[in-house]
């Protein structure tokens, strides 16, 4: 029969970051613009794409564009957010992820406020660090070349202040505006096709997870007469096969096993994967050793575990399900993540209270050293609510 054709080029997401007002939704447009032109993108106007519907993710609520674009190299999955603390929600819920960013400054303020808000959460959020590209914007505005050289140097600083590698990232300046308009091509349609050009050739892919450190958290734990003790749950990353040695850590403890079976839907499963729903059973464990929320890790991992971190955290509205109150600094609440929970004390620095819809960087002080890892997501729940939400960026000893 017929082959059927694939697609074969490499997907990678990514996404317009930055100021307000310094063109993100313009460039954004103007990328589709230029692509339709080679049937690679359908062309979106500027106001389809600043209309972004609300998205829910982990019950905030989220305006966020996306859409798709191909180039003869890659395929591209593409979001553009209407404001600020859109951008903000969505990289502490990590609701749609970025392997990359369009860093778009206009030329004519240089970095502001938001600049650094939206690298300082990138990074913490684990974006591949040289992933990013600048579109200096808006160089229609700008009559001399030398302005546009300063704003570029400052950019580079700035890049490299927060841990991008500032020399080496790719600095185009442009019009957006002239793209979408078709005019002064040399600023306009010739520097996006540049800057799809560096995304290209100088994004990287991300490993997805295959290969990495295999890692389970135990969702339930039961006992079976006469052959063991079995964590159930879903592989979260990496591979486990029966015979490998594995640690099963959290709630202060850590305990060596050996997988003495490995079963999905009541069949044995030669090899884990990333996303089966497990059934591991532990040799030599009681129930007493393992408990929901710990997690099994091979042996030998450099994981330790930790009841102290640093977070960035978004804090919930009333009408995204939040509470009215504030958090109040040395507030205890319940902390959620992978599959385990427990209480936790919120450190705020330099402020008495976090009003809701606040985001800022908290410390989290737990009730028992748990399995937390940078870029790990959690949930701050109180009486049965969802009030807070964050990612963890830094264990503290
Ligand atoms: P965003 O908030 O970052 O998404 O910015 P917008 O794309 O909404 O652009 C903000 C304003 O800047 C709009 O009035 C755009 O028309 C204007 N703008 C965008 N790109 C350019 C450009 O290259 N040159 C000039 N002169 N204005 C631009
Ligand atoms: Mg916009």
């Amino acid at each position: 029969g017929k082959q059927v054709f694939k697609r074969t080029k490499p997907h990678l997401n990514v996404g317009t970051i930055g100021h307000v007002d310094h063109g993100k939704t313009t460039l954004t447009s103007a990328i589709t613009k230029v692509l339709s032109g080679k049937k690679q993108a359908k062309f979106r106007k500027y106001e389809d794409i600043d209309n972004a519907p609300e998205e829910k993710s982990r019950g905030i609520t989220i305006n966020t564009y996306h859409l798709e674009y191909e180039t003869d190299l890659r395929h591209y999955g593409h979001i553009d957010c209407p404001g600020h603390a859109d951008y903000i929600k969505n990289m502490i819920t990590g609701a749609a992820q970025m392997d990359g960013a369009i860093l778009v400054v206009a030329a004519t303020d240089g970095a502001m406020p938001q600049t650094r808000e939206h690298l300082l959460l990138a990074k913490q959020v684990g974006m591949p660090l040289e992933n990013i590209v600048v579109f200096l914007n808006k160089a229609d505005e700008i009559p001399d070349q030398e302005t546009l050289e300063l704003v570029e140097m400052e950019i580079r600083e700035l890049l490299t202040e927060y841990g991008f590698p500032g020399d080496k990232v790719e600095v185009i300046a442009g019009s957006a505006l002239c793209a979408v308009e078709g005019k002064v091509p040399e600023l306009g349609e010739q520097k996006v096709a540049k800057l799809l050009n560096t995304l290209d050739t100088k994004f990287i892919i991300p490993n997805r997870d295959l290969n990495t450190e295999p890692m389970m958290p135990a969702e339930h734990v039961y006992s079976i007469q006469g052959r063991g003790t079995v964590a159930t749950g879903k592989m979260e990353r990496g591979t486990f096969t029966r015979n490998d040695k594995v640690q099963v850590v959290g709630y202060g403890k850590d305990i060596d096993s050996v997988i003495s079976g490995l079963e999905t839907f009541h069949k044995t499963v030669e090899k884990a994967e990333p996303g089966d729903q497990l059934g591991i059973l532990l040799r030599g464990l009681g129930p007493k050793d393992l408990r929901r929320g710990m997690v099994i890790l091979p042996q030998g991992h450099k994981h330790v575990c930790t009841d102290h971190a640093k977070a960035q955290l978004y804090v919930l509205k009333p009408e995204e399900g939040g509470s009215k109150r504030p958090i109040a600094n040395f507030f205890n609440e319940h902390v959620y993540s992978l599959t385990w929970d427990t209480g936790c004390l919120v450190t705020l620095s330099g402020k008495d209270f976090l009003m809701p819809g606040d985001a800022a960087e908290v410390q989290l002080q737990l009730a028992a050293p748990m399995f937390i890892e940078p870029q790990q997501r959690f949930t701050l729940r109180m009486e049965g609510k969802t009030i807070g939400t964050g990612v963890f960026t830094h264990l503290l000893p």
